[in-house]
């Protein structure tokens, strides 16, 4: 079983925080000469045995890419592999750049899930995002995804910027609660090395919140969500009962998956590989070899035994665990056990990152 991840790196303009590899350049050659690229590649990984359970259109803005693209994309993976009945088949899209006629045709085309990029539902916090759409181009979006019938929706939310205040972040909330998806994926705003965030925040242009400020955040959204039925099940991840992202739990639950188009990562026969994330030396490498890869890294047993606990510890389900030495790496009240088997607590997930550390150097 497996899953297909598609990076589509469209974009109207770059928000100025993302590190994601996008371009802008998106005109009608250039998307037909990336999706050829794509379409070599999936045949490049053709498997008629591998069953392929779900498919992921990430950015990117996929919801750019031009349908009948997105559909030759979607026909070449039937074609090359056993796709499942009825598998999740998501696509991320934007706010004010989809129309309710495109989600009537992804009904079509099989896809199931969206996902759409919110991030907030304040005007200050989108401009201070350089976010394109308003709170109202999300609320529409939403309300044009169900009246497309899409019952598998997730929104997208960042915490943790300047001049947000726990206030209207609780506002964001409750907005988000009131419209009712189906998931919610929350993001603290990070500052990645090369962005234009990073380097305003260098110069002093923007400021960062305090450590404690971002926690009372991640907390309240905890509170919040869960009060309305939301099950917190992966460190950045809320859903309803029975919508947990299927792609995204199976990477953590290292389930294997293809990753196609610049810049995208696989896991795969026991190995990590990863696309050029370059346009120009992607497209060279699929010309020549019939695969975008940069580099490839075998994984030991021992890789990936502290894999399995890492990606175990982000889940809700936790790890099977009892190793006292490695249990004195974690501060008390970060995690429960129970019968052998250790979750975090909401402070735990809070403190994931410096936890996975300290677990990953100490192992
Ligand atoms: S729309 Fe999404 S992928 Fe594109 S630049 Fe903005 S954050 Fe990045």
């Amino acid at each position: 079983m497996a899953g297909i991840y598609l990076h589509i790196p469209f974009c109207s303009s770059i928000c100025q925080y993302c590190d994601f590899f996008v371009t802008t350049k998106r005109d009608f050659q250039m998307q037909e000469k990336y999706v050829a690229a794509i379409l070599e590649e999936i045949s490049f990984y053709a498997n008629p045995q591998l069953e392929i359970k779900t498919i992921y259109f990430g950015g990117g803005t996929p919801s750019l890419l031009k349908i009948e693209f997105l559909a030759k994309v979607l026909e070449e993976i039937y074609k090359n592999f056993k796709v499942t009945f009825e598998p999740e088949i998501t696509i991320e899209v934007n706010p004010k750049e989809v129309t309710l006629q495109d989600f009537l045709v992804y009904k079509k085309l099989g896809i199931n899930r969206l996902s759409i990029g919110t991030q907030s539902f304040e005007e200050n916090e989108l401009k201070f995002l350089t976010r394109l759409h308003s709170s109202n181009d999300a609320i529409k979006c939403f309300t044009e995804a169900r009246k497309a019938g899409f019952q598998n929706v997730s929104l997208d939310l960042i915490f943790g910027l300047q001049n947000q205040t726990l206030e209207s972040w609780a506002k964001s909330l409750e907005k988000t609660v009131e419209l009712n998806p189906e998931h919610i994926s929350l993001y603290g705003l990070t500052f990645y090395e090369g962005t234009k965030f990073t380097r305003k925040l260098e110069k002093g242009k923007i400021q960062k919140l305090p450590e404690e400020t971002e926690l009372e955040f991640y907390l309240k959204a905890i509170e919040v969500l869960t009060k309305n039925g939301f099950e917190h099940y992966e460190v950045s991840s809320f859903a309803k009962p029975n919508f947990y992202s299927k792609h995204n739990s199976s990477y953590w639950n290292h389930t294997e998956y293809l990753g196609v188009g610049a810049s995208a990562h696989s896991f795969f026969a026991g190995k990590r590989f990863w696309n050029f994330a370059n346009l120009e030396k992607y497209f060279e490498s699929v010309l020549k070899f019939g695969n975008g890869i940069e580099e490839e890294e075998k994984i030991t047993t021992e890789t990936l035994e502290l894999e399995k606990l890492m990606l175990g510890l982000r889940q809700k389900k936790g790890v099977n665990w009892n190793d006292l030495e490695l249990l004195k790496q974690i501060p008390k009240d970060f995690y429960t056990i129970e019968k052998n088997n250790l979750r975090l607590t909401s402070k735990g997930f809070a403190m994931y990152d410096s936890i996975a550390e300290k677990l990953a150097s100490y192992l």
